[in-house]
């Protein structure tokens, strides 16, 4: 077993999952690199993290098939025999549409991969975790989005009420585990520049949303991934439960 802590970021091998893993390296963790389907851009990220000192492998893995989740926190025990922090990560965005122009397809698979995902592997983890099972405690940090607070109307509705569902299962799971060793919080990012807006069909939204954002920029997926490490930390100690907005002001 590893004596370094051990990491899953969902999502972890692009964007700002993958700053969540090269950053984690460098403090400490090891990390587990789950991808969807991008293999290269996962091995890349497992090569950052040992090139920081950190163990990593890569697990293939669709948070929105229940099976491939079990089957990559089984992995994460083969590995490393150990779990000490989850970074529920992994999301996606559609097309921009109307909610009258949404399909029952488009809002299952949203709702899917988003919320039942991101609730699926939380609860593997909290298995895992917490003193209630026998786990030695540890810390969950679910990325929204200030979508959950702005709706996104004519852009996503959908995916902002997704990360809306995101917030309050925050909020419910961090008091149900508070006495349990494990923390529970969120981070809400703003417009950060990945490519999550081009798999949207908005390549250049970033960009285009700088003039509307308070400090007149987009973040970067490191931004991100700082916040993150923080209420992963132990300087997050009394911290659960809580919601923090990294949008630049927006
Ligand atoms: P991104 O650049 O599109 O990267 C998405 C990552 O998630 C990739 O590693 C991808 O794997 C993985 N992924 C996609 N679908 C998956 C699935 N079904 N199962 C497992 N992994 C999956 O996205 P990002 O911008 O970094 O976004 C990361 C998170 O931040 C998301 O939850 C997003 O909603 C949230 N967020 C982003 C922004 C923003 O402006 N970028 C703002 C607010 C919130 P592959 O590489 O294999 O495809």
């Amino acid at each position: 077993m590893t004596q370094r802590p051990v990491l899953l970021v969902t999502g972890g091998s692009r964007g700002i999952g993958a700053a969540i893993c090269r950053a984690a390296a460098l403090q400490g963790w090891d990390v587990a690199v789950n991808y969807a389907s991008n293999r290269a851009a996962a091995d890349a990220v497992v090569t950052a993290v040992k090139a920081a000192g950190g163990e990593a492998i890569a697990i293939k893995g669709d948070v929105g098939d229940a099976g491939d989740i079990t089957a990559m926190f089984e992995a994460v025990d083969t590995h490393f025999g150990r779990l000490d922090g989850l970074a529920n990560n992994a999301g996606i965005v559609d097309a921009p549409a109307r909610v009258d122009e949404m399909s029952v397809e488009r809002l299952d698979r949203m709702m899917r991969i988003n919320v039942s995902g991101s609730i699926l592997c939380a609860a593997e983890a909290v298995r895992r975790m917490s003193s209630r099972h026998g786990g030695k405690g540890g810390a969950i940090v679910n990325i929204s989005s200030m979508a959950a607070i702005i709706g996104s109307p004519s852009q996503y509705v959908d995916y902002a009420a997704s990360k809306a569902a995101i917030d309050t299962f925050t909020i419910g799971l961090a008091r149900e585990v508070a006495t349990e060793a494990v923390r529970v919080n969120a981070v809400r990012p703003g417009v950060i520049d990945t490519e999550i807006h081009a798999s949207g069909g908005l390549p250049d939204r970033a960009r285009d949303m700088a003039p509307s954002i308070p400090m007149q920029r987009a973040g970067t997926a490191e931004e991100i991934a700082d916040a993150v490490l923080y209420l992963l930390s132990p300087a997050a100690s009394y911290v659960t439960g809580a919601i923090l907005n990294v949008s630049g002001g927006r």
